[in-house]
């Protein structure tokens, strides 16, 4: 995928909802301009470490 999940627009989404699915599963990265979630941080625009609150 070449562009980053920050680029979505909705048709994309409908589109790869499975791609999607896989990329959000299990956040550990957010995009600090977009509040998307990932966990890859190379599909967000500004991608920074999710950090968990325990
Ligand atoms: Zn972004």
């Amino acid at each position: 995928m070449a562009k980053t999940l920050c680029k979505w627009r909705r048709n994309d989404i409908a589109t790869d909802l499975k791609g999607l699915r896989k990329l959000v599963k299990k956040p550990t990265f957010v995009c600090l301009k977009c509040a998307r979630v990932a966990n890859e941080k190379k599909v967000l625009c500004s991608g920074s470490k999710l950090k968990k609150e325990a």
